[in-house]
């Protein structure tokens, strides 16, 4: 029953489609955001600690580390 009904909904969707100028679609976005739990004191292979790998003004966006030209951080081994 509620097969059927969810069926007929989707048809009804779909006629609709040719009336509309845009359809939207859903982009997601990877990035790659600071994990607080990883450790702040981690030292990439640049030489520099992890959270130096984020800006705190921005929300911990990964802008790559401020100290050199090194964007994705590695742990140093
Ligand atoms: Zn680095
Ligand atoms: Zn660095």
């Amino acid at each position: 029953m509620l097969g059927e009904r969810r069926m007929k909904r989707l048809k009804e969707n779909q006629k609709c489609d040719g009336d509309r100028p845009y359809i939207i679609k859903e982009v997601v976005e990877k990035v790659y955001m600071y994990n607080p739990n990883y450790g702040d004191d981690r030292i990439c292979k640049c030489g520099h600690p992890y959270y130096r790998h984020f800006d705190w003004m921005e929300d911990n966006y990964p802008v790559g580390c401020k100290y050199c030209q090194c964007y994705i951080f590695e742990e140093k081994e």
